[in-house]
């Protein structure tokens, strides 16, 4: 996976223009209903097939092109879009769960993906557990008969732990061959690494972080190699009625030409500015997989050629939630806001003990940045300033 040219792949994908206009680009397609020429026609196209068209919810050409792009991004034989990330997770529990099944999540799973189980899942009958994605023992002890599906994560959202994903699935498949495994791959962005090189069955990708990459728009793709798997997920992707619409498929098919760029050069930011706040008297750890002593940086060295635009700062004891929320209130050119992946950076301040259920975890006030695309230097300056009342502490 180390010499895949992924920027050459995206921008020169297979596409051909209509006879007389040779362009690149491709048009955008919209429409609800698509003529049929007879009624055998009509009763014969089958709408999980990816070659011919039946309602506008369940494809266009701009679509398909923008599900065939990010198949060659992922290396997945199949891709289904969904009008979130959100929508694309919630998508593959509702597929593969059913009431009675168990289901695990990693400790530093994707919030609201915790909500969900808590309450749509428990109330269809679906229990869940957390396990410790630093842990694969943890996890294969809390494998059930019942877990059909196991969620990972890499690398974990706000703390970043970068797991040991082989030995993850491997726990996996010794223990529970029963379950399914779905990785949800936004931080890696099909650049950091291949998610599929880890034998995993299912992907997801909030596309609404990089490969947007202008904070404009809200998108999520599920992805797999397997067709048995595929039709079950198009099945309900059908009876789901998850459409995108076609200007912001636009605005991801744009995007994707500059999204090695734009990830290669918020990766080198957050690492000029991770190296800033390693310095910062207030600052106890700086939580980013690249750094030598984050937590999973052993596997993120050894699995992994990038790492995304974020970082997570911990603070000594001593500096209270209270301090630290201030702190944050003091930045001028991070905003605070969710999300990542666009052209501004953000902050927000999380207090680990609201985000997390297992114990002897990380507790205790943290600071998640989004590196942007400014001058690195114009943000250590914010930041500086934003701090400066916590130094000592
Ligand atoms: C943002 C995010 C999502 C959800 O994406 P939305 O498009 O905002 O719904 C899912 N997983 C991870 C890891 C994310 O960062």
């Amino acid at each position: 996976m180390t010499d895949r040219k992924p920027a050459a792949e995206l921008i020169h994908h297979p596409y051909q223009p209509p006879a007389g206009f040779a362009s690149p680009v491709e048009p955008v397609h919209k429409g609800s209903s698509i003529f049929f020429p007879n009624v055998a026609a009509l009763k014969r196209v089958r709408w999980a097939d990816r070659d011919a068209y039946t309602y506008g919810l369940q494809g266009t050409p701009t679509t398909f092109a923008l599900e065939a792009r990010l198949a060659t991004l992922e290396g997945a034989e199949h891709i289904l879009l969904a009008p979130s990330g959100l929508a694309a997770l919630n998508l593959v529990n509702q597929t593969f769960l059913k009431s009675g099944d168990h289901l695990l999540l990693p400790d530093n799973v994707y919030g609201p993906s915790r909500n969900a189980a808590r309450h749509e899942l428990a109330q269809w009958g679906i229990t869940f557990d957390v396990y410790d994605p630093l842990d694969p023992a943890d996890l294969a002890a809390r494998l059930t008969p019942a877990t059909r599906l196991v969620w990972l994560e890499a690398a974990g959202s706000v703390t970043l732990e970068f797991p040991d994903l082989p030995a993850l699935v491997a726990a996996v498949r010794e223990r529970a061959p029963q379950a399914l495994i779905a990785l949800d791959h936004t931080w890696g962005a099909g650049l950091a690494f291949a998610p599929f090189d880890f034998g995993v069955d299912v992907t997801i990708h909030a596309l609404t972080k990089y490969p947007s990459g202008g904070g404009d728009v809200l998108m999520g793709s599920i992805g797999c190699r397997d067709r048995a798997l595929y039709e079950r997920l198009a099945a309900a992707h059908g009876r789901s009625g998850l459409g995108v619409g076609a200007n912001d498929v636009e605005l991801v098919l744009r995007g994707l030409a500059t999204l090695p760029l734009r990830y290669a050069a918020q990766d080198a930011a957050a690492r000029q500015v991770a190296a800033w706040a390693q310095q910062h008297p207030a600052v106890r750890q700086v939580l980013h997989p690249a750094l030598p002593g984050s937590p999973g940086h052993a596997a993120w060295a050894r699995d992994a050629q990038a790492a995304a635009g974020l970082l997570t700062l911990t603070f000594h004891e001593g500096v209270s939630s209270a301090a630290v929320e201030a702190a944050a209130d003091r930045l001028r050119v991070f905003r605070l806001a969710w999300s990542w992946g666009g052209p501004v950076s953000l902050a927000v301040p999380y207090d680990l003990a609201l985000l997390r259920s297992l114990p002897g975890g990380r507790r205790g006030p943290v600071l998640r940045l989004a590196i942007g695309l400014e001058e690195p230097e114009v943000l250590t300056t914010d930041l500086a300033q934003a701090l400066a009342p916590l130094a000592g502490g």
